[in-house]
């Protein structure tokens, strides 16, 4: 099968004062078409790194590729030039991003903005072009859009500005949106009637969407399959129903219960993960999450663990799983 967007063995790495940090460190994950992948972890795991890596915006300096490939509709974009980039970026992968306000000019009627990369690579007529902005507000639920075309950002609520920066990354017809925390700065209610539209879209237009977000909420609502990141690796993979029913990584465990939940009538007390992540100017050798994990043994501060497979394609980074490990029953039950 040929995946829609292939991430192989990414490795990315930034110069700072400090020193060189090792923000991604052999991601692999691949995306079908039609298909949505949340990529979930802390900030700081390397999740909106990786994000821009497939986007082709990692600032070079400070950042660079330093081994990996990465591959979307057949094409290797990581060996494409600048300019093939940026005409990828404008049609065939559409970005939204956590605050609207900042993708959005300003001083710009919205409607001007979200046909600017149409009448680009269309070459349509002033009225045509009119028409599609009309029927892109439209398609994400704005009222009253041949009104709202003619207004600036600033006229609209968070919520509406978020669905015109949806707008104009749909406006090509991309293949892939990446969207990097699209709800964080969204209030509860606001979020969830985003997702609803990213979901409804999605399935309407068979578009792929890697979402990046540290909320477990959201890929639940949302996701087909999981990433989960941590310390610059992905050190849990698989679809969301076996992510969820059926975690394997004791990192996973920890996300799953500071993730709130209302059971019947009481609301579950949260519980952070006690710790933070390692440094990664200098990387442990061993299991990154190591020093946080209840269930570090020996092996895991020398030794980097190895993949797992289990059924489904789902796969976790741990040594708990090693057939030459204790029993997990039996770690639980010792405390
Ligand atoms: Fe914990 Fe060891 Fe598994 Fe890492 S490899 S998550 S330290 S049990
Ligand atoms: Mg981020």
């Amino acid at each position: 099968t040929e995946y829609l967007l292939q991430v192989e063995n990414l490795r990315v790495h930034f110069k700072t004062y400090g020193g060189e940090v090792q923000a991604v460190r052999g991601v692999t994950f691949h995306v079908g078409r039609g298909e949505t992948v949340a990529v979930v972890g802390e900030s700081g795991c390397g999740k909106s790194v990786t994000a821009q890596a497939i986007m082709g915006l990692i600032p070079n300096p400070p950042g660079r590729i330093v081994d990996g490939k990465i591959t979307f509709d057949g094409k290797s974009i990581t060996d494409m030039s600048k300019k093939d980039l940026l005409a990828i970026r404008g049609s065939e992968i559409g970005m939204v991003f956590q605050d609207p306000m900042t993708a959005l000019n300003p001083t710009m009627k919205v409607g001007t903005q979200i046909v600017e990369g149409f009448v680009r690579t269309h070459n349509v007529s002033k009225e045509d072009a009119r028409k599609k902005a009309i029927e892109m507000l439209r398609l994400v639920g704005i009222p009253d859009p041949e009104k709202r075309i003619d207004q600036y950002p600033h006229e609209f609520s968070g919520g509406m500005r978020q669905r015109v920066v949806i707008a104009i990354a749909l406006a090509n017809t991309p293949k892939l949106v990446i969207a990097d925390e699209p709800t964080t700065a969204l209030d509860v209610t606001i979020q969830a009637q985003i997702l609803d539209l990213m979901k409804d879209l999605q399935e309407k237009q068979q578009l792929s969407i890697v979402i990046i977000t540290h909320d477990l909420g959201v890929v639940a609502e949302i996701a087909h399959r999981a990433v989960v990141m941590y310390a610059g690796i992905v050190v849990e993979t698989g679809t969301v129903e076996d992510i969820f029913a059926s975690p394997k990584h004791p990192y996973t465990w920890g996300l799953m219960r500071s993730l709130p939940r209302i059971d019947g009538e009481e609301k579950e007390r949260l519980v952070p993960i006690v710790g933070s992540p390692p440094d990664l100017f200098d990387p442990p050798k061993g299991c990154p999450f190591a020093a946080r994990c209840q269930f570090a043994m020996e092996i895991c501060e020398q030794q980097m663990p190895t993949v797992t497979d289990f059924e489904n394609g789902h796969q976790a980074v741990c040594w708990l799983h090693d057939s030459r490990a204790p029993k997990i029953e039996e770690l639980v039950a010792a405390g």
